[in-house]
């Protein structure tokens, strides 16, 4: 089969290779559609991986073509997502449901070969059926928009409430899509690209509720757009230090802060910020990952429902196609950031 097999840091070939040998938990999905993860570029590029030979791609869809053994066999011929985290079982977490936190965890496209291929090697565990209203490409995005609402769902907003999202990054973007469809009747938002303003209208967010942080001072602009009483919620969805302290600073006493967005440097804190955490007894919380659990209430099925019913639209978010040969050019677009986007998707013939 083809695959892009990443050989050392910068150094990713497309090329012939074995098709995977599934084990008897697992099935061999063909792949149908695989989206580049913001975090592929500094494992392809940067940062490099756990071991290689690595195919890299954890955010794909595809159909079960066969099964290692007896559990694996009832998915054949069937379309589905996959959840990429690979539990141990074994570990507090895992044993309380909460696999995104698990201790020993394997990762398809991180630790183990992933999506951007042919086909993959999935435990059986780790599929999601979908149903047929749902297409690969759409499916493919399960998986950032599992993050988003694991973001969304660890603040707890309320209809009523005013809920800010800093960072309009590809998470941003789907966060503030599910805030839509959850009822949140305000939602300021904070992005720094004309791309990100557009993408933001065309959800329904009036241009009072979009800040671009390059034009304004955001402090201001957030306690001006709140009356000077702080956002019940914030998101914060960039992991620099000027984003978080703004979250911090602009949350309302009692309120919430939800850190989503990945570090790029260290933290200081200021004690005048600490001061705010305490004086305003802010509840300060962190997001990783996405449940996935198989009940009804997870992160995953929480997703597929409303892709299902059509109550979200992530087709619009998918700003790249490549065809699987040459998805090496969307590799270089998010690398060079050559042009705007927010998903890059290969899709297979
Ligand atoms: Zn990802
Ligand atoms: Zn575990």
């Amino acid at each position: 089969m083809k695959a892009y097999v990443l050989h050392d840091i910068n150094d990713i070939r497309l090329e012939e290779v074995p098709r995977p040998r599934v084990q008897e938990n697992e099935v061999l999905v063909k792949v149908k559609a695989a989206g580049i993860c913001g975090s592929d570029i500094p494992r392809i590029y940067v940062n490099g991986t756990y071991s290689y030979p690595l195919i890299p791609g954890h955010e794909f869809s595809g159909v079960a073509e066969a099964a290692g053994g007896e559990s694996g066999r009832v998915w054949i011929g069937k379309k589905v997502g996959v959840y990429p985290l690979i539990p141990c079982g074994e570990c507090i977490p895992c044993k309380k449901k909460q696999f995104e936190m698990c201790r020993h965890y394997n990762y398809l496209g991180s630790r183990c070969a992933g999506g951007f291929a042919e086909y993959v090697a999935v435990p059986v565990w780790n599929l999601i059926e979908l149903p047929d209203t749902v297409s690969f490409e759409e499916a493919a995005m399960l998986e950032p928009m599992a993050v988003a609402v694991h973001a969304m769902r660890q603040a707890y907003p309320k209809e009523q409430e005013t809920v800010a999202v800093i960072g309009l990054g590809t998470i941003g973007i789907l966060l503030t899509m599910f805030l839509r469809e959850m009822g949140i009747r305000r939602i300021l938002t904070v992005g720094n690209k004309e791309f990100q303003k557009e993408m933001i209208l065309g959800q329904g967010i009036s241009e009072e509720d979009y800040c671009d942080s390059r034009s304004f001072q955001v402090d201001e602009w957030l306690q001006d757009r709140t009356d000077g009483k702080g956002a019940d919620v914030i998101f914060e969805c960039v992991g620099k230090p000027e984003t978080i302290i703004q979250a911090v600073q602009n949350t309302m006493p009692g309120g919430r802060v939800q850190f989503v967005g990945n570090p790029a440097s260290d933290i200081l804190m200021e004690r005048n910020l600490y001061w705010k955490i305490l004086r305003n007894q802010l509840t300060i919380r962190g997001s990783w990952n996405s449940s996935f659990t198989h009940d009804a209430e997870d992160d995953w099925h929480y997703v597929l429902q409303r892709l299902a019913q059509k109550r979200i639209e992530p087709k619009r978010y998918i700003t790249q196609k490549f065809p699987f040969e040459q998805l090496e050019e969307g590799f270089h677009i998010m690398r060079d950031k050559s042009r705007e986007y927010v998903k890059v998707e290969a899709v297979f013939a």
